[in-house]
């Protein structure tokens, strides 16, 4: 715990950040969907908060938001993840520890229930940074993780989502044309007492995409990034823009290098892959516990606490 002893002492500061994605507005899903959203992030949240309140490490308060929400079969992660062009779960996941720039991250992975537990054990193993496909598989088995069946992934609104977009696609409208998904991928970035800044990200990445296809969530710099005495970022939307605006290291950039508040820096890359075609959102924090939310997509699932700041969950809003 804190010493809260001397009443003139700075505050200790810590702040935590969530999202279980961006994409339309859930508002469209059946209402128990949308409480069960609500409840998930509200979850992750509780998860996390204790930790990071008693003195705990920011790494290790957004693998456990992540966790509650790759669980929660209603989230694009985990169970519930959206499927691929073959009706597979296949799964990305990154770990960013902002302390000694510490990395682990899977792509393409399937069979595992919670792929950020996968990443973290490639961070702690400490040889590589990115295991994708079988050989993620593997290292699973090797560290002793249980292997799902893909049913156990299969929801039936991930599946008419995919008949949905390969009829689509069959009849030549296109499947980027429609909306990706109601809600997405997760991720969580905290900061802790220590001054730590740590990011997560997880996702099944976009419905009706190529086998073998990785997005940005597990690539640092493009969805997931965590630098101490910067900021730490993880993105949602379409991971292909995020990667070729290599987003998340932009937005650490320009607070790194410009000086540019979170915020402004947070929508201003928002804003940039917008105007290209792209959309989405991200969720960040710095070194001084700031947060910052943007999207620009429809609606993008979050929730956010600090050391000064009431915890708040938002799961469908007007833009
Ligand atoms: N960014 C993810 C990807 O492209 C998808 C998402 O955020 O919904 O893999």
């Amino acid at each position: 715990m804190m010493d809260t002893s001397d009443p003139t002492a700075a505050p200790v500061r810590w702040a935590l950040a969530i999202h279980g994605g961006a994409g339309t507005r859930p508002r469209r899903l059946p209402a128990e969907e949308v409480r069960a959203m609500r409840e998930t992030l509200r979850a992750a949240l509780d998860a996390a908060i204790p930790i990071l309140r008693d003195g705990g490490r920011a790494l290790d308060a957004t693998q456990s938001a992540v966790r509650v929400m790759e669980a929660s079969g209603v989230l694009n992660a985990g169970r519930g993840a959206v499927l691929n062009q073959d009706g597979f779960a296949e799964l990305d996941a990154a770990l960013m520890d902002g302390r000694g720039r510490r990395v682990g991250a899977v792509a393409a992975v399937r069979h595992i229930a919670h792929p950020i537990d996968l990443a973290r054990a490639v961070l702690d193993h400490g040889r590589h940074v990115l295991i994708a496909g079988e050989g993620a598989r593997q290292f699973a088995v090797e560290r002793g993780f249980a292997l799902e069946p893909d049913d156990y992934f299969i929801t039936p609104r991930r599946l008419t989502e995919l008949e949905r977009v390969l009829a689509a696609r069959r009849a030549g409208s296109g499947s980027d044309s429609i909306p990706w998904h109601p809600a997405g991928t997760v991720g969580a970035v905290a900061l802790d007492t220590h001054g730590d800044l740590a990011a997560a990200t997880s996702t099944g990445g976009l419905t009706g995409k190529h086998a073998g296809r990785v997005g940005d969530s597990p690539i640092i710099g493009a969805g997931t990034i965590a630098e101490n005495g910067v900021c730490a970022v993880s993105g949602t939307g379409t991971g292909e823009f995020f990667m070729r605006f290599t987003a998340a290291s932009e937005v650490a950039a320009r607070v790194k290098f410009q000086g540019a508040r979170l915020e402004d820096a947070a929508r201003d890359v928002i804003e940039m892959m917008k105007a290209a075609g792209g959309e989405g959102g991200l969720i960040a924090v710095d070194a001084e516990g700031n947060i910052a939310m943007p999207f620009s997509s429809e609606a993008m699932l979050r929730g956010c606490a600090s050391y000064n700041r009431e915890a708040e969950v938002i799961v469908d809003d007007e833009k």
